[in-house]
């Protein structure tokens, strides 16, 4: 792939790091350049980078009629040696294929994913944050452009990549366990729909849960199955609990949950968490019915979500849409999950050892 740099603007390029003491907060800044890519007669072509800007849409563009648009979320962290390193990147690439696949949308080879994103690292590489903890949040994501009002796949597509300096989730260590609703009332996704795509119609869909669960004073939902039998996911996370018997118990991955990276590794790192913090990560499905009496008869000592932009948040209350109360073990954040949250921040960011290949350095090319 031969990335055009000629629009890329050098008076927009910063020529020192981002200043120490600057708020970054989550996803607030933008960084000067963004990476585009068309999808044109089945090929992908024109990959460029470009200084941040509007894009020009057609008012037909089919992704504001009908919703093809997918994204993917990532981070990079510079590590000790001064260079910065990916994590799992390519799993995201691997996503945002089965994620274009559930939308029939085309596919973007991983390796072209993974040039492109390093390439725009690389140009934006100054704008990495240099606070422990902090980090560049990547945002690859792909829409429909045809301008047409019939319904059926796109034709073209733009893939874009934009950057986000953006701050430690928890910039004074975890400080506030989330209380979630568990409602019956909506749903995030039906088995045979799109649940296990990172789609922009999913989290479309699930505001308005998001605004019932603040009107009851909840930080979030944790979504059940279409029967409400099982709990699912929380809409940005994946579920985690931890029993008194040293298990990690994460839901069965089915098409209705999106496969989250950070659970996935944490299943993979069985051997390390044992030693780290004694626990077993182990997957099944969890009906709400044993969730809800284990929290009470106190077998559920922790829980709480695995995602990229926390990796993990604790949770110390659920409520029903009856107004019943669970609170877990003690309700404050539980010592398990915040050892979890060290280990696997320490491997993101260089101060434990990763497995091979999970930590990609970003070439300097431009
Ligand atoms: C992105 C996302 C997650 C978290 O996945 P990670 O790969 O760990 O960041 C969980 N659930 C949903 C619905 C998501 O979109």
């Amino acid at each position: 792939m031969n990335i055009d740099y000629q629009l890329l603007s050098p008076q927009l390029r910063r020529t020192q790091p981002l200043e120490k003491d600057i708020e970054l907060g989550f996803g607030q800044l933008r960084t000067d350049h963004i990476f585009l890519m068309d999808f044109q007669n089945g090929e992908w072509v024109h990959p460029r980078i470009v200084p941040y800007q509007n894009l020009q849409l057609a008012p037909g563009a089919m992704a504001l009629h009908y919703g093809q648009s997918i994204f993917e979320g990532a981070k990079a962290f510079l590590h000790q040696d001064n260079e910065i390193y990916t994590f799992r990147l390519d799993k995201n690439c691997e996503r945002l294929n089965q994620s274009a696949e559930i939308l029939s949308m085309p596919q973007l080879p991983v390796e072209m994913q993974l040039n492109a994103i390093n390439a725009l690292l690389d140009v934006e590489r100054l704008w990495i944050p240099t606070t422990l903890g902090a980090s560049m949040y990547i945002r690859p994501f792909m829409f429909a452009t045809d301008d047409s009002l019939s319904v059926r796949p796109s034709s073209s597509y733009t893939f874009a990549v934009m950057l986000s300096p953006s701050g430690a989730y928890y910039a004074k260590g975890m400080d506030k366990s989330l209380k979630l609703l568990i409602t019956q009332k909506y749903h995030r996704a039906v088995s045979g729909g799109t649940g296990a795509a990172k789609a922009a119609g999913n989290y479309a869909a699930s505001l308005r849960a998001q605004q019932y669960a603040s009107s009851v004073g909840a930080d979030q939902v944790l979504y059940l199955d279409a029967t409400n039998a099982y709990l699912e996911e929380v809409g940005a996370m994946n579920h985690f609990h931890i029993t008194r018997t040293g298990e990690l118990v994460i839901p069965e991955f089915t098409d209705t949950i999106l496969k989250s990276i950070t659970s996935q590794s944490i299943l993979s790192l069985s051997n390390e968490l044992q030693t780290v913090c004694g626990l077993t990560p182990v997957q099944r499905k969890i009906s709400i019915s044993s969730f809800l009496n284990d929290i009470q008869n106190g077998d559920i000592i922790e829980a709480g979500g695995f995602g990229t932009a926390a990796v993990t948040a604790s949770v110390g209350h659920y409520i029903l849409d009856n107004g019943e109360h669970y609170t877990v073990g003690t309700g404050e954040i539980g010592s398990k999950t915040k050892l979890l949250n060290q280990y696997y921040s320490d491997l993101q960011q260089g101060r434990q050892n990763a497995p091979a290949n999970w930590l990609m350095p970003v070439k300097r090319i431009n």
